[in-house]
C-alpha cells in the first residue's frame, strides 16, 4: 500500500500546530486514496515526539539525532530526498512556514517531483491531488492540478485544516531511523533564536482583543480605539502594517509573522482579512470585524460584522458602555 508523508514541524521542543493540522487533513486524503499516513520525525534526541504522533499517524519515521535539533534545510533536504525514493510516497505534505518555503521548492528541485505552495484545501479527483490556493490577496480562489508524477509536493498554509483537540484510538509504529551516511557538507548552520520580546503585554493570553489595522489611518486615531479596549477591559492588537509603520511596537501583532492568539472575543478595527492575519486568528471564539469595506475578506471569517466607519462604530460603543 502506498503512503502520505507528513513532514513534521517542531521549534523550541514542540510540535508545531501546522504539522496537527496536516496529519488531520493526511488522514482524510489516506481514506480517498486508501494509502497509509506517515509522519516523517527529523528531530532531536530525547524530546519525545514520536509518542505523541503515533496518535495520528499509522507509522511514524523518527530520525532523533542532536544534528536534528533545529531546522536546516540542507540536511532535511537530503534526508527526505533519500526517504522519497526509498518509500515512493504519493503525497508529502510540509507546513507553508519559513521552514517550508525553505524547504519544499529545494526538495521538488531535487527529487524532480511538481510542487504546488501555500495550499488552503486538498482534493482527491481521479487517481490525482487538486489543490486549492488563495489568489490577489484572498479575493479569489483557484484550483490547480497537477501533471502526472509518481509523487507529488504539497506545502499546506496554516490554518486552513482544523484538527480535533482531542484523538483516540489510533496507534502508529514508531520506526527509528539513523542519519544516512556520507550526507553532503551543510551550506548554513543554525546560531540561536532571537526572542522579539514579549513587552509589556502578552495578546497570546487575553481573552478579550480589539485589534486595530491600516484602516485606523493614523497614529494619532488609536487612542480613540485604545480607549474602547480600557473600557472593555480587552487587550489592544493590530495588523502588521499598524508595526511596520511604527504606530505600536511589534509584540502587539497578529498574524503568521507575528503571534496566534485565542481570545473569547476579537474585534477587528480596520484590518481587511488578509490570510497571513487571519491564520493567528483560527483559535479566536467568536470573531466581530467592523470594516467600511462590506466587500472586505475579513467578513468571510467574521461571526458578526459591521460594514461601517469603526471610528463611528467605536464611539457608539464607548457611548453604551460609558452610560451601562
Ligand atoms: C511574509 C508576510 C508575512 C505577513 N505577516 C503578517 C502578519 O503576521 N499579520 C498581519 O496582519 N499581516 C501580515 N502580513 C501582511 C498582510 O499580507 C496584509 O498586508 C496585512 O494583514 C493588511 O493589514 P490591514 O488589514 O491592517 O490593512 P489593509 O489590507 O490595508 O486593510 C485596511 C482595511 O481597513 C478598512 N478601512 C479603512 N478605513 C476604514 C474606516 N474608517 N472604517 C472602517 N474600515 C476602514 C479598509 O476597507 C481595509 O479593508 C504579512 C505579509 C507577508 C508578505
Amino acid at each position: 500500500m502506498g503512503e502520505i508523508f507528513v513532514v513534521v514541524e517542531h521549534r523550541k521542543g514542540e510540535v508545531r500546530e501546522i504539522t496537527f493540522e496536516m496529519l488531520f487533513k493526511a488522514r482524510e486524503l489516506c481514506r480517498a486514496f486508501s494509502l497509509n499516513l506517515t509522519a516523517i520525525l527529523l528531530g532531536g534526541k530525547d524530546e519525545g515526539f514520536s509518542g505523541e504522533l503515533a496518535k495520528r499517524a499509522d507509522r511514524v519515521l523518527a530520525f532523533e539525532d542532536n544534528r536534528l535539533a533545529t531546522f536546516n534545510s540542507d540536511l532535511y533536504k537530503e534526508i527526505l530526498d533519500r526517504l522519497i525514493r526509498e518509500h515512493h510516497p504519493f503525497i508529502t505534505l510540509i507546513g507553508h512556514t519559513s521552514w517550508g518555503m525553505d524547504l519544499a521548492p529545494a526538495l521538488s528541485v531535487k527529487t524532480g517531483f511538481p510542487l504546488a505552495t501555500d495550499c488552503v484545501d486538498i482534493q482527491a479527483e481521479e487517481g490525482r491531488p487538486k489543490v486549492i490556493r488563495q489568489i490577489y490577496n484572498g479575493k479569489l480562489f483557484s484550483r490547480v492540478s497537477f501533471k502526472e508524477s509518481p509523487g507529488y509536493l504539497i506545502t499546506v498554509r496554516p490554518g486552513a485544516f482544523l484538527p480535533p483537540d482531542h484523538i483516540e484510538g489510533a496507534s502508529g509504529v514508531v520506526v527509528k531511523q539513523e542519519l544516512p551516511a556520507g550526507l553532503a557538507e551543510l551550506k548554513k548552520e543554525f546560531i540561536e533564536f532571537v526572542d522579539t520580546g514579549a513587552g509589556d503585554i502578552d495578546i497570546t493570553q487575553a481573552e478579550l482583543l480589539v485589534s486595530i489595522g491600516r484602516g485606523i489611518g493614523e497614529q494619532e486615531s488609536i487612542v480613540a480605539i485604545k480607549d474602547l479596549a480600557d473600557l472593555m477591559g480587552a487587550t489592544l492588537s493590530c495588523s502588521r502594517p499598524v508595526v511596520d509603520k511604527n504606530w505600536l511596537p511589534k509584540f502587539h501583532q497578529v498574524g503568521t509573522s507575528g503571534k496566534s492568539v485565542r481570545p473569547k472575543v476579537y474585534l477587528a478595527f480596520g484590518i481587511s482579512g488578509a490570510f497571513q492575519h487571519v491564520a493567528g486568528i483560527t483559535g479566536a471564539g467568536t470573531v466581530i470585524a467592523i470594516n467600511k469595506d462590506k466587500k472586505a475578506p475579513i467578513f468571510r471569517v467574521a461571526d458578526y460584522g459591521v460594514a461601517d466607519d469603526l471610528f463611528k462604530v467605536a464611539d457608539a460603543l464607548k457611548e453604551r458602555l460609558r452610560n451601562a
